[in-house]
């Protein structure tokens, strides 16, 4: 019988509970042996009670639950060579032979890396004698399978990141809130959103409570953007609006990579020559992880879930390591190391202040 085992790592995303659930009674569905790595690279690490064989029941009631119920952790032992041989140890004594992972794009390479380094990871543990040759001998090909998980929808290849959907909605439903004390009182508000090199969080919730105003990584305003915020609020107020929101994503540049800070955008919407508008910063932090999964992630995940199992099933020596996409509304797979690097271009696009290659990289990934 196969035995696969689904982990959660790096950030917790909403819909996490979904992939796991889903990923155990398929295995069971398709006659294999389901096993869960509590707290991500940590419990491969760690091996014992972290590695546990799963049952039906024991995932009833995850699709409601937000988080991840069986852990994630960031781990630092598995950065390194040592770390990733106690892994595969701990991997080949419980007898698994695959593995699907649903995490964001380190947790994705360090996936990679791992199934890369098995060979040798394996030489390595007969020739230091910790396993004997014919007890690694059945697990000579590491199968590794990706999902995403992510509140940031920031990976390339990808329509949508489990967990994306369910953050949007809850920033959605907090600024809600904030709109009305802000009527109520004719305030400004600033509010900061998740989203370090991918502004989707910001750029979708400012599309669906009408911000007044965005700021996202990738495509930062013009020079003369204090200028043209002043001029676009005071149009908005002059038609009689009595709020003001600002959205800002948390990695949100100028043209020569100054932060635009909550702190400099309500100085100047409170700034006494100017608009004199009564300002407030909401940072809105933890709440946008929080929470259970919308539908859709719901869907997503339990869609990936089953499909990364039978990609597991399906696979061959030579297979390439996949990811599971979403690409016009249909679920792929997709070779995970390229996701990757695409997604990892786009970051150091941004880094590099090069913004229109960013933009460029996120209109092909749109695109494609
Ligand atoms: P998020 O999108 O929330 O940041 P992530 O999966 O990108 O999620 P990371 O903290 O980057 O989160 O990675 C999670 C874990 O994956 C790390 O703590 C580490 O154990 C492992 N990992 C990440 N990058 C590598 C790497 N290059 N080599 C080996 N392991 C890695």
């Amino acid at each position: 019988k196969k035995k696969i085992a689904v982990m959660t790592s790096g950030g917790d995303s909403p819909g996490m509970n979904a992939v796991v659930r889903a990923v155990v009674r398929m295995s069971i569905h398709m006659g294999c042996d389901p096993y869960c790595v509590y707290e991500g690279y940590e419990g491969l690490v760690q091996g014992g009670n972290f590695i546990r064989k799963m049952e039906w029941n024991d995932v009833r009631g995850y699709l409601s639950e937000g988080g991840t119920l069986i852990g994630t952790a960031r781990c630092m032992a598995f950065y390194e060579r040592p770390g990733r041989l106690t892994a595969a140890k701990n991997l080949i004594l419980n007898g698994i032979d695959a593995l699907i992972i649903c995490g964001g794009d380190g947790s994705l390479t360090g996936a990679d890396r791992f199934r890369a380094e098995w060979p040798s990871l394996l030489e390595e543990l007969v020739s230091t004698g910790q396993l004997e040759a014919k007890q690694v001998e059945p697990y000579k090909h590491l199968n590794i399978v990706g999902l995403v998980g992510s509140i940031d929808n920031d990976l390339s290849g990808t329509d949508a990141t489990i967990g994306a959907y369910s953050a949007l909605a809850r920033v959605c439903e907090m600024v809600d809130y904030i709109e009305a004390t802000a009527s109520s009182h004719s305030r400004a508000f600033v509010i900061e959103v998740m989203g370090r090199h991918c502004g989707w969080l910001a750029l979708m919730a400012g599309v669906a409570t009408g911000a007044d105003f965005i700021f996202i990584p990738e495509k930062p305003r013009e020079d003369n953007w204090k200028e043209e915020m002043r001029q676009v609020i005071r149009k908005h107020r002059d038609w009689g609006k009595r709020k003001t929101i600002v959205i800002i994503a948390e990695g949100a540049l100028d043209r020569h990579g100054t932060k635009i800070t909550p702190e400099m955008v309500k100085d100047l919407l409170a700034d006494k020559s100017g608009l004199a508008l009564d300002t407030r910063i909401t940072t809105l932090g933890h709440v946008q992880r929080g929470g259970t999964a919308v539908a859709y992630d719901r869907m997503l995940a339990t869609l990936q879930g089953v499909e990364a199992v039978k990609a597991v099933l399906e696979a061959t020596p030579e297979t390439e390591t996949c990811v599971i996409a979403i690409t016009e509304n249909k679920i792929v797979r997709k070779p995970l190391m390229a996701a990757v690097q695409e997604t990892k271009k786009v970051a150091k696009a941004i880094e590099a202040q090069d913004f229109d290659k960013a933009m460029s990289l996120r209109d092909t990934e749109f695109s494609d």
